[in-house]
């Protein structure tokens, strides 16, 4: 299967092939052709399998199989939860139209609005947007959505997360009644399904993996850390391993200006990513650690979501997560586009729960290890053996930790398997072909 079998335009093929594509992805076949043929759809994947393009294209399809008035009026509007997403979105967006003859922008908050009013006053077909500057914007009539076509909501999941809906409907409510409308997330959970219910019409679902599924070729790695060492070894991890690209997550902003600051004491370039930084010190670091000027990005989770960083290596969590579904969250960012990765987590005693949680969710145990003089040493004292601690250490050790005991049986289980079967896309579910990589 090609991009041109799925029915897109040569000047798309083009440039998509001009950016190393050489077959569309699993999400990417089954969305593209139902929303070629005008269906609302409801598509979930994993993170990194490519969903942009899967509703890029054929909007960009669309846009130029169909005539539009000299004045170019919005036809087709990109919802994103953060601004670095509405970013990301708006740089394929213009990647893949390169050929075509098509006018998009991009406006998010945190940075000055004249010029995302002058750029709308100009006449744009597809905008990418953040909702509140993007309703700023419309209350100050820079924009209409009385011929927007098609709708798309990118990264569903966390904008509901964000709470965003209201606004969500707000602009909705601007918005002909009669238009296509696509929905986008990494999950598929009851709550997705009853935002789709409120926006879609009568929708084609596709799945293209397993509900919370974690990403292929990712090693999973739990250090049972004593809380206060946590930095030291964070920063023994970088350093033995010599790791010159790694996403660290902390669970709070204090937590990652923090990590950051010692990183850096400890002469390991880093920056931190999150919410109270403005847009401009968000939008560097990002850069600085895409270019490798800068080896450490340390951020939260809502700062991280939908960030394209490609075949990243490893991921840390200093911190695990609360809510489970964010652990899969984070490890997306590794392994990316068929590319192994590693995610490590830094569990201390108290942190055990979560670690249920997670591997609840996951229905996997993950592997422990504990390196010696980095045992936890806080609340829950150690009852019995653990399993061996090899990785980046290369030493045997027989630590005794145990914060619950059925979670320390050695369960060599480190990759997870790829080859589930893939959850049944309404009407057209999945030939029995053997799966293979993501792309
Ligand atoms: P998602 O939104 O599902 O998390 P993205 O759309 O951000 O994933 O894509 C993840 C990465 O995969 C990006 O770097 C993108 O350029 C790349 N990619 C997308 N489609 C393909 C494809 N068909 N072949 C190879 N790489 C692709
Ligand atoms: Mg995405």
């Amino acid at each position: 299967m090609t991009f041109s079998d799925l029915g897109l335009s040569p000047a798309l093929v083009k440039a998509v092939a001009e950016k190393g594509y050489t077959k569309p992805s699993p999400i990417q076949e089954k969305a593209i052709p139902h929303i070629l043929e005008g269906k609302d759809l409801l598509a979930s994947a994993q993170t990194g399998t490519g969903k942009t393009a899967g509703f890029t294209l054929p909007v960009l399809q669309y846009l130029t199989d169909t005539k539009h008035p000299k004045y170019r009026p919005l036809r087709a509007l990109v919802l994103t939860p953060t601004r670095e997403l509405a970013a990301q979105v708006y740089d394929n967006v213009r990647e893949y139209s390169k050929y075509a003859n098509i006018k998009s922008a991009v406006v998010f908050g945190g940075v000055n609005a004249k010029p995302q009013i002058a750029t709308l006053k100009r006449g744009v077909d597809i905008l990418v947007a953040t909702p509140g500057r993007l309703l700023d914007l419309h209350d100050q009539k820079a924009l209409s959505f009385k011929r927007v076509d098609v709708l798309i909501l990118d990264e569903a999941d966390r904008m509901l997360d964000m709470g965003f809906v209201r606004d969500i409907n707000k602009i909705i409510s601007f918005m002909p009644a009669k238009r296509q409308n696509l929905l986008f997330s990494a999950t598929f959970s009851n709550d997705i399904k009853k935002l789709a219910a409120g926006i879609l019409k009568n929708p084609v679902s596709v799945e293209a993996e397993p509900q919370n599924s974690t990403a292929k070729k990712v090693t999973h790695k739990v250090y049972k850390v004593d809380k206060k060492k946590k930095t030291e070894f964070t920063i023994k991890l970088i350093k033995d391993g010599n790791w010159n690209q790694v996403l660290i997550f902390t669970r709070t902003k204090h937590g990652a200006n923090r990590l950051t600051q010692n990183l850096i004491k400890a002469k390991i370039s880093a920056a931190a990513i999150h919410g109270n930084k403005s847009q401009g010190a968000r939008t560097k670091a990002l850069k600085n650690f895409k270019e490798n000027s800068i080896r450490i990005l340390v951020a939260t989770d809502i700062a991280a979501r939908g960030l394209d960083i490609p075949l990243l290596p490893h991921v840390i969590n200093y911190e695990l997560p609360n809510v489970p579904e964010d652990y899969v969250h984070r490890i997306g960012r590794t392994g990316r586009a068929g590319a192994a990765g590693e995610a490590i987590s830094l569990v201390c005693s108290e942190e055990t729960e979560y670690q249920n949680e997670i591997e609840k969710l996951l229905k996997e145990k993950l592997e422990s290890n504990i390196v010696k003089g980095f045992e936890p040493t806080d609340t829950a004292p150690p009852k019995r053996a653990a399993t061996q601690s090899k990785g980046s250490f290369g030493k045997k050790k027989k630590g005794g930790n145990s914060d619950s005991s059925n979670q320390n049986k050695p369960k060599r289980k480190p990759h997870f398997k790829g080859n589930k079967p893939a959850g049944a896309a309404s009407g057209r579910g999945r030939t029995g072909a053997p799966k293979k990589k993501r792309f």
